[in-house]
């Protein structure tokens, strides 16, 4: 049974070629490739979850998770769509840019997390945590987990860093800042027993074609790779032991009582 989540970073949400005012062209995916992204997740029979629903939940149920990082004012009317296809997904805020241009305000928010969305933190300001005295590591994390909760009041539990950039002892520090999980930008798939302190997430950027986030939500690149690493270890262990021994092993390991 396979226990690995795709979770997908997403940042701004543009126009119908990407074009989104006050985004990072790179980082902003367009409304196309947005539906197409939802309607690829419904297509594979999986729901659309924030990481924090997960959490919470039973293993049971085939999901792939949604965030977004940055709070950029175009994540208002994708959390809609979202909602629309019943589902949820984790937007990860600076309180320090809420409310200024381009950025979703409070009261965006406020109406995103009634609409069953996970609000959480990317830092009081969107600067990185390795350029940082501790202290102010730990003022970063505590300060926006409270900001948002007080305007929210709902409970903060997720910590996505700024450009994926970690500290030491990354989930020591932000489980003393009260939160139960950390979002990376560590690149790969989420294997649940692995825990919940190096979430790892996958880019979603412009250029990201839907034929790699159909095989994202699929986990087939993983398969591919489970399958080179098998055929790899195969090879050198039929190498060390010549064909014949090979055959033999190969036999006994798989109640054969022949060579095949
Ligand atoms: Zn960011």
């Amino acid at each position: 049974m396979n226990d690995a989540i795709t979770v997908l970073m997403y940042h701004a949400v543009g126009d119908e070629r990407g074009a989104c005012e006050g985004a990072d062209a790179h980082y902003a995916v367009s409304s196309r490739q947005f539906a197409t992204h939802l309607a690829l997740a419904r297509d594979n029979g999986l729901a659309v979850r924030s990481v924090a629903d997960i959490l919470r939940r039973d293993r049971a149920e085939r999901c792939v998770a949604f965030t977004f990082d940055d709070g950029h004012a175009s994540n208002g009317p994708a959390a809609e769509l979202i909602a629309r296809h019943g589902g949820s997904a984790d937007f990860f805020i600076n309180p320090s840019n809420v409310g200024t241009p381009h950025y979703l305000g409070w009261s965006d928010l406020r109406d995103m997390a009634a609409a069953g969305m996970s609000i959480q933190s990317h830092g009081q300001q969107h600067v990185y945590l390795d350029d940082l005295a501790p202290g102010e590591v730990d003022a970063q994390l505590g300060d926006s987990r409270k900001a948002i909760e007080d305007q929210l009041g709902t409970p903060v539990t997720i910590f996505a860093p700024p450009g994926g950039r970690v500290v030491a002892d990354m989930a020591g520090v932000a489980r003393r800042a009260g939160y139960s999980a950390v979002c990376s930008s560590r690149v790969g798939l989420w294997h649940r027993d692995e825990g919940p302190w190096d979430i790892a997430r996958l880019a979603v950027l412009l250029g990201t074609a839907d034929a790699q986030v159909a095989r994202w939500m699929r986990q087939d690149r993983w398969e591919m790779a489970n399958r080179r690493a098998r055929h790899a270890v195969l090879s050198s262990a039929k190498r060390l032991l010549g064909n014949q021994r090979y055959d033999r092993l190969r036999a006994q390991l798989l109640g054969s009582g022949r060579d095949a």
